[in-house]
């Protein structure tokens, strides 16, 4: 378990131009659901975005996204994924939670506005994001 860490509190800081991009992304993919690895840097429970990897070889349907994770090359800035939920859906489903990447989860309900995107921890909780 390798970000399994004493509980310490969380932040999200994600830069306006990578939220622009998410939310293109998600548009466009629409109504599939969109997946991005988000790249950053955490200091003392502070995660800040400031970039995105297309996963390769993700596969994206309605109501699933995913990606395998074998083949993803060992990145230290990969700091967690968005995805996106075209139901309209804030919340981290069982799956999402199963298959839980990195220190945080993004995601982003339909129809992808700017204060339609959430932050979540492994255990579910939401965490609170800045756009920075
Ligand atoms: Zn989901």
């Amino acid at each position: 378990m390798l970000f399994k860490k004493k509980k310490i509190e969380r932040h999200v800081s994600l830069h306006r131009t990578v939220l622009d991009s998410i939310l293109s992304y998600c548009q466009m993919k629409h109504p599939n659901e969109g997946i991005l690895i988000l790249k950053g840097k955490s200091k003392q429970g502070l995660v800040t975005i400031d970039g995105l990897v297309i996963p390769p070889f993700n596969y994206t349907g309605p109501t699933f996204a995913g990606f395998p994770h074998s083949f993803l090359p060992f990145d230290l800035s990969y700091v967690g994924i968005v995805h996106s939920h075209p139901s309209g859906s804030a919340h981290p489903s069982v799956t999402d939670l199963h298959n839980f990447f990195g220190l945080v989860s993004l995601i982003v309900k339909s129809p992808y506005s700017d204060n339609d995107i959430f932050a979540w921890d492994s255990n579910g909780n939401e965490v609170p994001l800045s756009i920075i």
